[in-house]
């Protein structure tokens, strides 16, 4: 359903959703707002702790002092709202606002992506190619392995370290963004999104083979650019497919034919079966 938004309105929402996730991840090291609103003295507050209340830990009442809300907001609001927004509004939606997505590319926005010398054997001519994870190698046949192990390291890291550390969760955050770009400026189109990202891995689980309201790529569609398909906007307004074809199938095209695609593959029975909630 919302697949049809056009390319100029989403892109203002990523940059406002970019935005706002790098306010919180600073908010991570330097805050000195929201400890504010959970003070006790802060009495119109939603968030004030109440020290009349006693948490026991070991027998012994734990004293409360006033904290961030950052950390809170991050696994408290924003990691169930991705959750909520894939079961409702589908895979498509959730990929064409995602800030990680959106960071990854930056190097394709400046048009300063890696590109490879190519020398064609017959004109003797030299070009220039953006460089693609190849189907038969070890990435192109292991990425769901390898985002379920990253998936896996991130929820352990988060029980054993940066649930609520804000520090190291701020320096964990900074390193995925880092790690985004770094990718997206070694490969073309979404490779971070299709052969990197710990959270793909949920999205498959929970947007496939659609969202409540997800379009249907295959079913009626006059137009060539369907669900969350790379895109670009011409200068008139009109959009074009920007499809480099990083991978086949691609679930940002038809998120239904790629679940059919992969439903019999081993992986995906890891993936379907291992997902523990
Ligand atoms: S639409 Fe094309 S470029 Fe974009 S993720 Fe899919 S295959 Fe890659």
């Amino acid at each position: 359903m919302l697949a049809n938004i056009p390319e100029k309105v989403m892109h203002r929402v990523r940059w406002v959703l970019a935005c706002g996730w790098l306010v919180l991840i600073f908010s991570l090291f330097y805050d000195p707002i929201s400890p504010w609103l959970t003070s006790p003295d802060t009495t119109w507050s939603p968030f004030k702790l109440n020290l009349d209340s006693c948490i026991q830990v070991q027998g012994v009442c734990l004293e409360e002092q006033p904290y961030g809300l950052g950390a809170s907001f991050f696994w408290g609001l924003i990691v169930p709202s991705g959750v909520f927004m894939l079961l409702i509004f589908g895979h498509e939606f959730w990929r064409r606002i995602c800030p990680l997505g959106f960071m990854s590319q930056i190097f394709r926005f400046l048009g300063k992506q890696r590109q490879k010398k190519r020398v064609d054997k017959k004109t003797g001519k030299t070009h220039y190619e953006l460089v693609k994870i190849k189907n038969n190698s070890w990435l192109g046949k292991n990425h769901l392995k390898l985002q379920l192990a990253l998936l896996y390291v991130g929820v352990c890291g988060r029980l054993l370290f940066y649930d609520s550390h804000r520090l190291i969760l701020g320096l964990f955050l900074l390193f995925t963004i880092g790690s985004a770009i770094l990718v997206g400026y070694l490969y073309a189109g979404k490779t971070w999104c299709q052969y990197f990202c710990p959270m793909a891995p949920v999205q498959e689980f929970y947007g496939e083979p659609r969202g409540l309201l997800n379009s249907v790529a295959h079913e009626g569609q006059k137009t060539l650019i369907t669900q969350s398909m790379c895109r670009r906007e011409n200068s008139d307004g009109t959009e074009n497919s920007a499809c480099v074809a990083c991978n086949s199938p691609c679930i940002d095209i038809d998120a239904e034919r790629s679940y059919w695609d992969a439903i019999k593959k081993p992986d995906y029975k890891l993936l379907y079966y291992g997902y523990a909630g």
